[in-house]
């Protein structure tokens, strides 16, 4: 059974995503999950123009003074349903199937990315057990239809100096980037040397404000 495997607070979280569709642009129901959970457990709950949604949780005991550290995941997923499927992703819950080790959606996309991201951020405020700084868990919406979440985040909204984005395809890579999105193409006059060798590259950015 799904919901004694664990840990128990982040699959019972993603049970509940997995009942509430949220495919991108019909993410009003999950944020309204997401909303009561942080109210539930005291969390100061704000949301941004954009829809997306934060939760400021105080640190556990001990560490409220520890450095704020951001964690961000987007609520909505890809809606695929099989051709022969009538699975309508506005209304539906997912059916859940586990099976010799494998969790997955009976003829659908499960929607892990990013649902199991939200359920761990979910999980740090709801298990008392787990021992933490002062969180600031941002929730995005739209990330797979355009990213207009990531794009419309309200500017100076987070105060963490660093942040966990927790949507990625890899188990054990960690990608450093940004949660938004951007295109740079750059072109470099190279001289080509004889011989072998090791060569660093530095690249160096600087972002235009609009
Ligand atoms: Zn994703």
């Amino acid at each position: 059974m799904i919901n004694q495997l664990p840990p128990l607070a982040l699959w019972a979280h993603f049970i509940e995503f997995c009942a509430i569709p949220r495919p991108s642009k019909h993410e009003k129901a999950i944020v309204s999950y997401i909303r009561k959970q942080g109210e539930k457990y005291h969390a100061i709950v704000e949301q941004d123009e954009a829809g997306n949604i934060l939760l400021r949780v105080s640190g556990s005991e001990g560490y409220e003074t520890a450095p704020i550290t951001a964690l961000q995941c987007h609520v909505d997923m890809v809606a695929q349903a099989n051709s022969d499927s009538t699975h309508d992703f506005t209304k539906d819950p997912l059916q859940l199937q586990l099976m010799d080790g494998w969790l997955t959606a009976n003829g659908t996309t499960l929607g892990a990315d990013n649902g199991i991201g939200c359920a761990a951020m979910l999980a740090l405020l709801t298990d008392d057990s787990i021992i933490h700084g002062p969180l600031e868990l941002l929730f995005t919406v739209d990330e797979e239809a355009g990213m207009g979440g990531a794009f419309g985040l309200q500017p100076g909204w987070l105060k963490a100096q660093q942040l966990l984005n927790l949507d990625t395809e890899e188990e054990g890579e960690i990608y450093i980037g940004c949660a938004g999105g951007v295109d740079i193409n750059s072109t470099m006059e190279l001289q080509w040397q004889k011989g072998h060798g090791t060569f660093v590259v530095t690249i160096q950015h600087k972002f235009k404000k609009n």
